[in-house]
């Protein structure tokens, strides 16, 4: 592996020291071979979906490790996600509203404001996301108004607007990252409100690279190459 004879900062040869670490000969990083295996094995875990108790139980690793170095990807892709975002912002684009809500709550009518609203932008197959103001505001002033139930129609009547635009276009590059987007975030039942938009920033990425290539800009990233 290249990162064991080399720097993995400036590619330099390293020196090995008597602790195991490995010592650069120009820039003089130090890094530990087990540290940076650790990382790589996790970020490719991360990559291919693996879930952060499947990858503790099979690295025989802590669980609150793992999903602390998930955590750290899952912000490192949002960084690089809005890093992409500038390069292609002057790009012409085409946009829909979304509105997240999930599987067991659907049905619920007081669940409508625990939906999640983002816009989804498709800059020549370049998806962005970016995540409106939460609704849950707004039910307190509906309650008060008491104009929940008209709310709630018109949030019905869009849900079926949009499964309309499902039906109707199959090769829309929006539809088919909402549907992408639908079913990564399916095992992570009831995630936080706080941590939505990383989970979201986590499958935008994903969704924008092959994962060969989400591998490579998360290690980049990770160790600031
Ligand atoms: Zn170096």
């Amino acid at each position: 592996m290249l990162w064991l004879i080399e720097c993995i900062y400036c590619n330099n040869f390293v020196y090995h020291l008597k602790d195991g670490r490995l010592k650069c000969s120009k820039c003089h990083k130090k890094t530990s071979k087990e540290k940076i295996n650790k990382t790589i094995t996790l970020i490719d875990a991360f990559v291919h979906n693996e879930t952060a108790l499947h990858t503790s139980k099979r690295l025989q690793l802590s669980y609150v490790s793992v999903q602390n170095y998930f955590r750290t990807f899952r912000s490192l892709c949002s960084i690089i996600s809005e890093r992409e975002y500038e390069m292609k912002r002057h790009l012409p684009c085409e946009f829909e509203e979304y509105f997240y809500l999930e599987n067991t709550k659907k049905n619920k009518r007081e669940a409508t404001f625990d939906a999640q609203n983002f816009l989804t932008f498709d800059y020549h197959q370049h998806i962005y996301t970016l995540l409106l103001p939460s609704l849950q505001k707004y039910k307190t002033q509906l309650l008060e108004d008491n104009a929940e139930g008209v709310y709630i129609e018109t949030f019905k009547k869009f849900k079926r607007e949009s499964r309309l635009i499902k039906v109707h276009q199959y090769d829309n590059n929006i539809v088919k990252f909402w549907n992408y987007f639908e079913e990564q975030i399916l095992p992570y039942k009831g995630v936080k409100n706080e941590a939505f938009i990383y989970f979201l920033k986590e499958f935008e990425f994903k969704y924008n690279h092959t994962q060969k290539e989400a591998k490579e800009l998360l290690i980049k990233e990770y160790f600031q190459l």
